[in-house]
């Protein structure tokens, strides 16, 4: 068995472009969605330069002593050494763009990017873009939310509820290309069984319930079916902003 895979992107039924990418790359194990910011283009620019980076990193890290590198952190595993380099390069790249390109100044990205090697999956991100876990019955968010409303619910201040609904659901605290330091969340997950990983951008989490986003994948008949599916429901419940979905399995065998 090798790893499998799904992903789709869609524009949405109110943006004009769609400012998401994704990458999917079975070989390198490699998986990543993210979500531009800053309009006008710039948007789009922002994160097909983050998915194009990362691939890069990944690729030219494959071999290499991890220790050489210059974001090393003995406090990580080796992909999450790979993936935190990758991602630290990406952001990088944004603010190097725009010093060439000062009319894109306003852009961004966010990003969640998903290193598999065997059954272990390493999960990285930055903002409010998304990975789950998606087990036989249960659904779990990996990655907690760099913004204003998921700190507003980690110090009990909104609910789960009121943030879905809050006006400053969409303000993030941190992403890729602002110029401020990162905080790069890491999580290293061991798969087994039925175990699938959904990473997703705000415009699938935002329109479709956990709860219905476990019950779309568990009742596919295969990934490709999973995630157009997943895309379906968000545009279904009004697809208000770009939605994107990378569903993956582990090599289990
Ligand atoms: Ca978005």
């Amino acid at each position: 068995m090798a790893i499998e895979a799904a992903g789709l992107s869609h524009v949405g039924l109110v943006r004009k472009h769609n400012e998401d990418s994704i990458f999917l790359d079975q070989g390198l194990g490699l998986f990543v969605v993210a979500d531009g910011l800053g309009g006008h283009a710039a948007g789009e620019v922002a994160s097909r330069i983050v998915v194009e980076r990362i691939a890069k990193v990944i690729e030219s890290t494959a071999r290499q002593d991890i220790k050489s590198l210059p974001s090393y952190d003995s406090g990580y595993s080796v992909n999450g050494n790979r993936l935190r380099e990758a991602i630290f390069d990406s952001d990088r790249a944004i603010t190097d763009d725009i010093v060439r390109h000062p009319e894109r100044e306003t852009m961004g990205s966010t990003v969640v990017a998903c290193l598999v090697e065997g059954s272990k999956a390493t999960i990285a991100h930055v903002g409010d873009s998304r990975a789950y876990l998606v087990g036989e019955k249960t659904i779990a968010q990996v990655t907690r939310d760099h913004s204003w409303v998921a700190e507003q619910v980690a110090n009990g201040i909104l609910t789960t509820e009121e943030a879905k609904r809050h006006p400053f659901r969409n303000v993030i605290t941190q992403a890729l290309g602002n110029g401020n330091d990162l905080a790069i969340d890491i999580v290293d997950l061991e798969l087994k069984g039925s175990d699938a990983i959904l990473l997703c951008s705000d415009g699938l989490s935002g329109m479709v319930m956990d709860e219905d986003i476990l019950s779309i994948v568990k009742q596919a008949s295969n990934l490709q079916v999973a995630a157009r599916g997943l895309i379906d429901r968000a545009i279904e419940n009004g697809g208000e902003d770009n939605v994107s979905v990378v569903v993956l399995k582990g090599d289990l065998s």
